[in-house]
Order: C-alpha cells, then sequence, then structure tokens
C-alpha cells in the first residue's frame, strides 16, 4: 500500500468536508494531532487500520437493511449482503464459532441481543410451545402477561463491578440489572484471582438461568472450561463478554481453557478494543440460539450500519493475517513488560501482574485515589482511566485504582524496552503527586498537588518515547 494512497485518500475527503463545514474537519484534523501525541494507555482503545476507518466513510451509510443476509425487509441489499455474510464468514473463521452476528452497533448492544435470545430460547419458546402457539400474538391475555412475568423474573450470575465485572453483566444502573434478578461472584480478597469454587456455590445456591463470564478490567486468564462445568452443573446458559480480549482470542494467545468460544453457549465481543476494528460489537453462538440472536434487529437493535459491517469485514480480515498473532502477544508481553517495571519500583498492582492487555494499579499505595492518579497522569501527557479495585473504599466515582492497557501503544510499535521507561514515567508522576484537601481541612478524593514543571517534563518525556513510532506513518495531512 502506497503511503500516498492514504494521504490522498484521507486529505481529500478533509477537504470534501471542509467545503461544507470546516469546522468539522478542522476537529478531525486536531483529532489526529491528539492521538499522535498522546500516550494512550487506555486498555479499551487502539487505532483502526486507514483500510478499517475508509471502509466506513461511504454510501453504504445510506441504506437500510434490516433483516439478514438474504432475507431483508428492503429491497436493494444484495452489497450489504455481501459485506455482511463476508464480516460474519470472518468472523466464524477466525474465532472457530459455529454461527457469527455481526449486526450489533455496539458491546452493550450485542450483551442486550444474547440476553434476549437466551431468554428468548430458554423461557418464550417454552411457553409458546406450552400454549401451543406459534408466536407471542397468538397468546391469550393471561398467558401473555404470565409470560411477562416469567421473562422478567429470571436470574443471571456475573462477576461483580468491583472485581473487574461490566455493567451490563446485570448491574442496576444498566437495563440488564432491571430486568434480572442479580448476584456476583468476586475475587479471593487474598490472591484478587477468581475463586472457582466460589463460583459454583453462588450457582448452587443461587440456580442463574444465565452465568456470564468475561470482564472489563480483571488482569487474568480465566478459564472458561470449568465456567462452563460450573453453568452445566445447574442447568444454567454460559454467556462470556470477551468484548476486551477478543484480540487475544484471535490471536491465539488464549486457547484450550482460556478461549471462551468453545466453551460458551454464546459469546459477545465489542471490535474496537484488542481486535482493532470498527466501533461495533458482535454475537458469536452455538447452532442452537442462532435463530434467536438473529432476531437482534428489531427485538433490541434499530437497523444495522451496513458502513460499519463493510469496515467490521475489512478488520476481521486483517485479524486472520499471521502478523495478527504476533501482534496479540506483543501486547500480553508489553503489559507484563509494564507490569513488571511498576513493581520493581514499588507499584502495587491487584494480583501482582497481568496475563493480558491490562494491568491494575492500586494507588491508594501511593496515598491517592484513582481520580487523583488519573488527572496527574493526564496533566503529564499520560492517558489512563480511573478503576475500581476489588472491594474498593472509594466506591466507582472517585476508585482507587488505575487501569492502564497496551492494545495502542502495541499497535504503534512501541515494545518492552519502552513499557519499562513507561513503567517509570507513571511512577514518578504518581509518586510525586500528593493528595489535597477540603477547604475545612477534610482529605479531598479529587484534589492534588504536582509540581508543572515536573508535568511537562514528563509530558515531553513521553513525546520522546512515541516519536520514533508515529501513529499512522503514512497519512501526511499537510
Ligand atoms: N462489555 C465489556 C466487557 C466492556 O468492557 C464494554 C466497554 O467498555 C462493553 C461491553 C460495552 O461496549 P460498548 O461501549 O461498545 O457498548
Amino acid at each position: 500500500m502506497s503511503r500516498n494512497a492514504e494521504s490522498t485518500a484521507f486529505r481529500s475527503a478533509l477537504e470534501v468536508i471542509r467545503a461544507v463545514e470546516p469546522r468539522v474537519a478542522d476537529a478531525i484534523g486536531a483529532e489526529l494531532t491528539d492521538q499522535r501525541e498522546s500516550l494512550k494507555l487506555i486498555a479499551s482503545e487502539n487505532y483502526a487500520s486507514p483500510a478499517t476507518l475508509l471502509a466506513m466513510g461511504n454510501w453504504f451509510s445510506d441504506k437500510y437493511a434490516e433483516g439478514t443476509v438474504g432475507r431483508r425487509f428492503y429491497a436493494g441489499c444484495q452489497n450489504v449482503d455481501t459485506v455482511e455474510a463476508l464480516a460474519a464468514e470472518h468472523a466464524r473463521e477466525l474465532f472457530g464459532a459455529a454461527h457469527a452476528y455481526v449486526q450489533p452497533h455496539s458491546g452493550i448492544d450485542a450483551n442486550l441481543v444474547a440476553f434476549w435470545a437466551v431468554l428468548a430460547d430458554r423461557v418464550e419458546s417454552p411457553a409458546l410451545k406450552k400454549a401451543q402457539v406459534r408466536q407471542v400474538n397468538d397468546l391469550t391475555e393471561a398467558d401473555w402477561f404470565a409470560l411477562r412475568r416469567e421473562l422478567g423474573n429470571q436470574r443471571m450470575l456475573g462477576m461483580s463491578l468491583d472485581a473487574g465485572g461490566h455493567l451490563t453483566h446485570g448491574f442496576r444502573p444498566n437495563i440488564s440489572g432491571k430486568m434480572f434478578d442479580q448476584r456476583s461472584y468476586g475475587t479471593d480478597p487474598a490472591t484478587g484471582l477468581i475463586d472457582y469454587d466460589r463460583v459454583a456455590e453462588a450457582a448452587r445456591e443461587f440456580k442463574p438461568l444465565i452465568l456470564v463470564g468475561g470482564y472489563s478490567a480483571y488482569p487474568r486468564k480465566v478459564n472458561f472450561r470449568i465456567l462452563r462445568e460450573i453453568a452445566d452443573s445447574v442447568g444454567a446458559t454460559f454467556m462470556v463478554d470477551m468484548a476486551h480480549f477478543a484480540g487475544l482470542v484471535a490471536g491465539k494467545v488464549f486457547t484450550g481453557d482460556f478461549d471462551p468460544v468453545p466453551h460458551a453457549h454464546i459469546v459477545t465481543t465489542t471490535t474496537h478494543k484488542s481486535l482493532r476494528g470498527p466501533r461495533g460489537g458482535m454475537v458469536l453462538c452455538q447452532p442452537e440460539l442462532a435463530d434467536q440472536v438473529d432476531r437482534g434487529c428489531p427485538m433490541v437493535l434499530g437497523g444495522p450500519l451496513p458502513h460499519v459491517m463493510a469496515a467490521k469485514a475489512v478488520a476481521l480480515a486483517e485479524a486472520r493475517r499471521p502478523e495478527f498473532a504476533d501482534y496479540a502477544q506483543r501486547i500480553v508481553d508489553n503489559a507484563q513488560a509494564l507490569a513488571e517495571g511498576l513493581s520493581r519500583r514499588g507499584a502495587k498492582l491487584v494480583t501482582g501482574g497481568t496475563d493480558n492487555h491490562l494491568v491494575l494499579i492500586d494507588v491508594s499505595g501511593y496515598g491517592l485515589t484513582g481520580r487523583q492518579a488519573e488527572q496527574a497522569l493526564l496533566d503529564s501527557g499520560i492517558v489512563t482511566n480511573r478503576n475500581s479495585v476489588p472491594q474498593d473504599p472509594n466506591g466507582a466515582w472517585y476508585t482507587s485504582g488505575i487501569r492502564i492497557g497496551t492494545p495502542a501503544l502495541t499497535t504503534r510499535g512501541l515494545g518492552t524496552a519502552e513499557m519499562d521507561q513507561t513503567a517509570e514515567l507513571i511512577h514518578t508522576v504518581l509518586t510525586q503527586t500528593t493528595a489535597g484537601a477540603n477547604a475545612d481541612g477534610t482529605p479531598s478524593k479529587a484534589k492534588y498537588t504536582l509540581d508543572p514543571a515536573l508535568a511537562d517534563k514528563i509530558s515531553r518525556q513521553a513525546t520522546d518515547l512515541l516519536a520514533p513510532h508515529p501513529l499512522y506513518p503514512g497519512i501526511d495531512l499537510s
């Protein structure tokens, strides 16, 4: 691919946009500059390829395509069929999945599709069968009322938020917590690791309809074979949300017991985190759930986004190349180098290290809250996000943790030596930041002091670290 082609493509696109609303063109250009200059350690972000980005910026966006490949509620969907079928085929091949549904617009949407597919399979279909009708419209009012109560009275067991689970795994601020009666499994307070015996015990007591595996902030591998055995022992459907680590599954870093696809009945993911695709979601499932999953639109999704499905097909094709496996391994090597560098300098890490793409620093070891640490790092040109740690005394807003991840910096080409230097920068900022006080002298969870000259110096060092690894080297907008 000639670098010139990428520059021409993006320059021309901006020229066309600028002719209509120059401020949007300027903001797009400024975003590239900002992303190029920041040391991005946000575990859920990445940099999609120019081909993936370009596949989204076109007239596929204009097309309505409710339905599935070859069975649409709109005419003229032959080209949408091509890209949706391609994305699904790449997904099935990449993950060894029986079925792939590539329409979800985001990870949350993918989870909603999965929940409703399981509810339809396990609750609605048996109710229809019992009432001897084909569809809900044919139910008597009394049977419909009973079914609605039944659907809203199901149980979910998932990982607790402070142990690293996601909001969509049954927590009250999310619809999943309102739909399901939820219980959580946490981690062992001594090791920070999932205690599978405790999960089994909770499953035996609670008897969930759905057992959810997967996480947003757990720095270790999960044994999905054991979780499946637990699900089977209580008749639960086993769902895994691999949004964070899909790239490590795709790149065959997580195999055997640690690959969720052969073990789970249904797997959901985002496509934009470690998988490095466009913003979006996806559901993989075993054949018996395929029909229900394919009803995601209009059950809980609006019409599919054909331009994003085109970009998913491009990104998944990229993930099937051998160099993606190399990339996935480097993500983990980098995370481990970062964890070792931080530990060696005295940082307190949840579970003591990492097996995946993320590291969770317990910043109470530096006398800070997550909010103070996040802001002090940002002042110093290091972009991270605050996160709860297990049994966090500071709650989900201030938190006691900083979550850092390596997918984005690994895409830029930084390696383990640079991760050690990154650890040094982070440790220096956190040791030099002091927690502030409120006007009445009580300790503040938000205020902090950090010498601006030091923040500037670290910022320059972060820029120096990035300089040999330009972001989108083929794109010159000047
Ligand atoms: N599932 C997990 C485990 C996540 O970490 C996230 C996002 O952070 C989501 C789902 C939601 O993804 P999205 O923001 O695409 O809806």
